[in-house]
């Protein structure tokens, strides 16, 4: 099992709740978990706006600035049956979350193909994991913008 707690987790635990910038925690847990961090991104394709809608409520409710989309090879669930074993991964994404950060498993989402643009798009195999209310109009390579 990949991205499960290592040693001492109390000490990254308390490290990863003291940075003051969210990219410090990103660079933290990347280099605890070597390649955890996939790509970022700074906002959604308006095909994803469903996304984009819970990352602006989020954002809201705890009075934080948007800051990136981080595209990650895990992420955790309160309600896994697991969780006990991601601790460390868990409370990075909380506190990832709070800084302003939407945090997202990479195999959903891909970052749009053209040069200098970074935004978030559907990856063709979330074919099925596609929610309600947030189908692509279809899929592609490229953002609405640079299509
Ligand atoms: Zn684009």
């Amino acid at each position: 099992m990949q991205y499960i707690d290592v040693s001492d987790v109390k000490d990254h635990i308390r490290k990863i709740q003291e940075f003051k910038l969210g990219s410090d925690v990103a660079k933290y847990m990347n280099s605890l978990y070597p390649g955890w961090l996939w790509d970022a991104g700074s906002k959604y394709d308006p095909d994803l706006k469903c996304y984009q809608d819970n990352w602006d409520a989020v954002c809201n409710y705890l009075k934080s600035t948007k800051k990136l989309i981080l595209l990650v090879r895990k992420v955790v669930h309160r309600d896994d049956t697991d969780i006990h074993n991601y601790t460390i991964l868990s409370t990075a994404l909380n506190v990832l979350t709070k800084h302003g950060y939407s945090v997202r498993v990479k195999t959903d989402l891909d970052i749009c193909d053209s040069q200098g643009c970074n935004t978030v798009i559907f990856h063709p195999s979330a074919r099925e994991m596609m929610i309600k209310d947030c189908k692509p109009r279809k899929f592609k390579s490229k953002c609405a913008e640079c299509n």
